[in-house]
């Protein structure tokens, strides 16, 4: 496809509807895949503020919520290529990179791997991109932020969280695109201020003896959990193990 500012405004004008039906339900389906499917309750909780009275600390969306998101992606990407900026062909190539090269099914496999082999897995605690250098994984791993991930092991005693406090750094080799709730001010305040809270509100009680770990990550360490493995898959193959690992469970937000 022709990049020249005029094919590219015909490029626009020739979206049919089915173009754009097509289009974005592609999106859809990436948002779902980067976790941005899930929808917590978070911020139903009760905030003690200065005056001592208790009020809550809600983030609410309407429900609709991704819909529109994808309708306003789309109607950007229509701009831009009337403006000769890109062209469609650009923006199937970046989908397709999160749809094959960066995401969680990159994650699932590296916390198989590490629930099947603890030499591995030790490892990919200590040095996580060397770890993760010796698996047989997607070009997307190199590059874009992965050689800034830092994996922490869930165990019996430790349950671990990852947020960004202060906007939305998130391992993107291992998890691809952060989902939205991880990007709100609520979210990233509260998961730092009362983790336990919040994890509940994403309907994960974690024992009151078990220490919750929450790290936070920067343009410097981007960090992803190592879920437990859950019990009851002794037997089970590497590549079905990789299939009960959830983009979740690497934020902490789940079990696995
Ligand atoms: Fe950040």
């Amino acid at each position: 496809m022709s990049t020249h500012p005029e094919n590219s405004l015909q490029d626009s004008v020739n979206i049919t509807k089915d173009d754009a039906i097509t289009r974005l339900s592609r999106r859809k389906l990436l948002l779902a895949s980067s976790a941005a499917a899930v929808a917590p309750a978070i911020g139903g909780g009760l905030v003690k503020t200065a005056n001592a009275q208790q009020q809550p600390q809600r983030f609410e969306y309407p429900v609709d919520r991704e819909a529109r998101s994808a309708a306003r992606a789309l109607a950007l990407e229509a701009l831009l290529i009337e403006k000769g900026v890109i062209t469609g062909d650009t923006v199937d190539t970046v989908l397709s990179f999160f749809e094959t090269q960066m995401g969680p099914f990159n994650g699932a496999k590296v916390v198989a791997r590490a629930w099947v082999d603890p030499a591995f897995k030790q490892e990919l605690v200590k040095d996580t991109p060397a770890a993760i250098a010796k698996l047989d994984l997607p070009k997307g791993m190199a590059g874009a932020e992965g050689e800034h991930m830092r994996a922490v092991a869930n165990s019996p005693t430790v349950h671990n969280l990852i947020i960004c406090t202060l906007c939305s750094c998130y391992p993107w080799p291992v998890l691809g695109l952060p989902p939205y709730w991880y990007k709100d001010p609520t979210f990233r305040a509260r998961a730092a201020r009362e983790p336990r809270a919040v994890l509940n509100e994403f309907g994960l009680n974690i024992a009151p003896s078990v220490e919750i770990k929450t790290w936070d990550s920067s343009a410097q360490i981007r960090w992803f959990v190592i879920p437990e493995r859950p019990s009851g898959t002794d037997g089970i193959s590497e590549a079905e193990l990789a299939k009960l690992v959830t983009p979740e469970g690497m934020m902490g937000v789940a079990r696995a």
